[in-house]
């Protein structure tokens, strides 16, 4: 898979007007025979559950760092990847600090998101006791255009640790409960599961996007009938109206 990265910018937002993309977030867009698709993913969960190091590892490529450094806000990163021959997805990755939860400031780091990788801890209950909050925080402040909740993958993450806190039964019963689309272990320590995980949730996306340009495309051909109807009973009209025998003109039978 080839792929292209880079930073945007690491910053603590404080207006709306601070996070206005450059791009028109979702629905795919054509660029010669290739189609763009631009997604907005959220990286979510406590605090130390390790959302930034995903992020390191799977943007830049970073090796594991065992020191902790805060994440101040939200840092967001982009990586643009080949999906198949006809298709390429150009992904916005937010990652938040994990402290803001309750903050007004969510409601703008969460628009216009397609997509959601909900994190916690495997070796501390804890981090995963609050992902029934943090779930319930995502849906009331994001949908899809649709009105659908968007797709949302939970990552258990620090399987290389030994110690584990939650059980296999326990997570299959909070993904089905809250309607995650599953889970998926990943150690960032290890380098196991991350691109994968990714993988998974784009699959889902892509998925509810193209469901969502179907009816979209439908109109469109539909309308394109109507129109080359339209014209052709402007046509008509129109060598009615020059025949003298029509009151109704050519424009007006054009935008019927
Ligand atoms: P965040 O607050 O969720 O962004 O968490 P960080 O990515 O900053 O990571 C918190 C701590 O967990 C850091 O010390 C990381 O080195 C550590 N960490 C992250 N991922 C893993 C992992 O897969 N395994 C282990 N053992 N430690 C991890
Ligand atoms: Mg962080």
């Amino acid at each position: 898979m080839k792929n292209e990265v880079g930073r945007v910018s690491s910053t603590m937002l404080s207006s709306d007007e601070s996070v206005e993309s450059s791009f028109h977030l979702g629905g795919g867009v054509m660029s010669g025979q290739v189609k763009d698709y631009f997604f907005k993913l959220l990286v979510i969960g406590d605090v130390c559950v390790g959302k930034t190091s995903f992020v390191d590892r799977y943007v830049y490529n970073k090796e594991f760092d065992s020191t902790y450094k805060t994440t101040i806000g939200v840092d967001f990163a982009i990586k643009s990847l080949k999906w198949s021959e006809t298709e390429r997805i150009r992904l916005q990755l937010w990652d938040l600090s994990g402290q803001e939860r309750f903050s007004s400031l969510t409601r703008v780091y969460y628009r216009d998101a397609i997509g959601c990788l909900l994190f916690f801890d495997l070796s501390r209950a804890e981090t995963f006791r609050t992902l029934g909050k943090w779930k319930k925080d995502l849906d009331l402040k994001v949908h899809l255009p649709s009105g659908r909740v968007v797709p949302c993958l939970l990552i258990a993450n620090k399987c290389d640790l030994e110690d584990r806190a939650v059980s296999e039964e326990e997570i299959d019963a909070f993904c089905s409960k809250h309607g995650l689309i599953g889970w998926i272990e990943t150690s960032v320590k290890n380098d196991q599961n991350i691109s994968e995980s990714i993988r998974t949730l784009l699959t889902s996306v892509l998925e509810e996007v193209k469901k969502e340009e179907e009816p979209l495309e439908r109109e469109k051909r539909q309308r394109n009938t109507y129109i080359s109807l339209n014209k052709e009973i402007a046509k008509h009209y129109r060598e009615q109206t020059s025949a003298g025998c029509c009151s109704l003109g050519g424009d007006k039978a054009e935008i019927l």
